[in-house]
């Protein structure tokens, strides 16, 4: 997977992640829902429910959107190989993408512990 990183800021941009998870600056066009935005666009269903826990675990709510559930269409629109969305509320959506900081889901999570003690 190829890296990129922020204009603004510099820093590495989270693979599927909608902003820049450090100055807050929208990678891709920023899609709403009502009041809720579109944060994520997770690569697989794992993927899905650890960022919705990730994000639900600060008590913000989210709404997971998946592609793979056929809402008006048919199955099958599989969009630029994403599982799905994970929108959280605007009000909220700096503090969501806070959470997104060093949380590498754009890789396999390690099972090898790696912990800093700092
Ligand atoms: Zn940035």
């Amino acid at each position: 997977m190829e890296k990129e990183t922020c204009s603004q800021c510099g820093n590495e941009f989270i693979s599927g992640l909608a902003f820049c998870p450090f100055c807050f600056s929208p990678r891709v066009k920023v899609k709403k829902i009502g009041n809720f935005v579109v944060i994520y666009r997770p690569p697989s269903e794992s993927f899905a429910y650890l960022s919705k826990g990730l994000v639900e675990s600060e008590g913000i709510t989210t709404f997971l959107h998946s592609y793979q559930v056929a809402m008006y269409d048919d199955v099958g629109t599989m969009m630029e190989g994403a599982w799905g969305e994970l929108l959280v509320p605007k009000s909220l959506l700096e503090k969501a993408l806070s959470l997104f900081q060093g949380f590498s889901l754009g890789e396999k999570p390690e099972d090898e512990s790696s912990e800093d003690p700092s």
